[in-house]
């Protein structure tokens, strides 16, 4: 339970690696800030779950595109557990078109989601963490904050931002015992990826299977998908004191995919 007494804010956390995240920090003591669209019911019943590891949970459905929204998420998660000591940044979402059919909106949606809101974030609660002299900023990130891949402007664009936003505040935030890094996994078996089979297949007039293994696990060597639970135990690590030292760094769990 190293994380007793310590406050997560995790965004985007009703599901995939984001739930991930919350139900390790939660199983580590920490009180943690749920966040992310879903089910009302399946969500309190998550929520519920993460007290029995005897920490708080509460579950604030900010829509993170909205700037008030935000300030709203921070300033509870704040006010409630007396900080933020831990921010995971990773609400995010995936369109796939060619750049000159990409609806503007979906551009828009997509800088604002998996961009501007890690940005709005950070600025909220770096102060709170800088005030105890100890904080975690954690990222996620993706492969395609390193490298691209065609019909997936918003996303790549939006990835690299977010590498380069790690970097900035981690100098910013170096003497203050505070770290920030990103996690760049590859293909993640979740929500996110399933959703985005049927306009893989329409884009490049492929099927599901083909979808599955020539464009998905055809850029990651091992031929496996990254899971979760490999996610979120790097961002667990990332929260112990022995990872101190690793700071506006970009970890990638990607199967080998950026190796090549
Ligand atoms: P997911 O779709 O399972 O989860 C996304 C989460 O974001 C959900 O909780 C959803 O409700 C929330 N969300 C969506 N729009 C929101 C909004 N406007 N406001 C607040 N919350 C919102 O996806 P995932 O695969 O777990 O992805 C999580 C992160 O990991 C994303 O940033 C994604 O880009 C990144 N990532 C995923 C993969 C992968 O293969 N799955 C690979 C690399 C990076």
């Amino acid at each position: 339970m190293f994380l007793k007494g310590k406050s997560a804010l995790v965004t985007g956390s009703t599901s995939g690696i984001g739930l991930e995240y919350a139900t390790l920090l939660a199983a580590e003591g920490a009180n943690v800030m749920l966040n992310g669209f879903g089910d009302a019911d399946a969500i309190e019943k998550t929520r519920r779950g993460l007290e029995g590891h005897g920490g708080r949970a509460l579950y604030n459905g900010a829509d993170l595109t909205k700037v008030d929204a935000i300030e709203g998420l921070v300033a509870e998660t704040a006010d409630a557990f007396g900080g933020v000591d831990i921010l995971i940044n990773n609400a995010g979402m995936q369109h796939v078109a060619p750049v000159d059919e990409f609806p503007v909106e979906k551009w828009d949606l997509i800088i604002a989601l998996n961009l501007s809101a890690a940005f709005h974030t950070i600025r909220l609660a770096l102060p709170h963490m800088k005030a105890k002299g100890w904080g975690r900023i954690i990222n996620t990130a993706s492969a395609h904050s390193l490298v691209a891949s065609p019909n997936k402007s918003a996303y790549v664009a939006a990835k690299h931002g977010i590498a380069g936003l790690t970097k900035t505040v981690a100098l910013e935030a170096a003497t203050s015992g505070v770290t920030v890094n990103c996690i760049s996994p590859g293909y993640v078996w979740t929500p996110l990826v399933e959703n985005q089979i049927p306009d893989t297949m329409k884009a490049r007039g492929l099927t599901r299977d083909q979808v599955m293994n020539d464009v998905l696990l055809a850029a990651q060597p091992t031929k496996q998908f990254v899971t979760v639970e490999q996610v979120a135990a790097l961002a667990l690590f990332l929260c112990r004191d022995e990872a101190a030292a690793i700071t506006g760094a970009n970890l990638s769990m990607d199967g080998g995919w950026t190796a090549q």
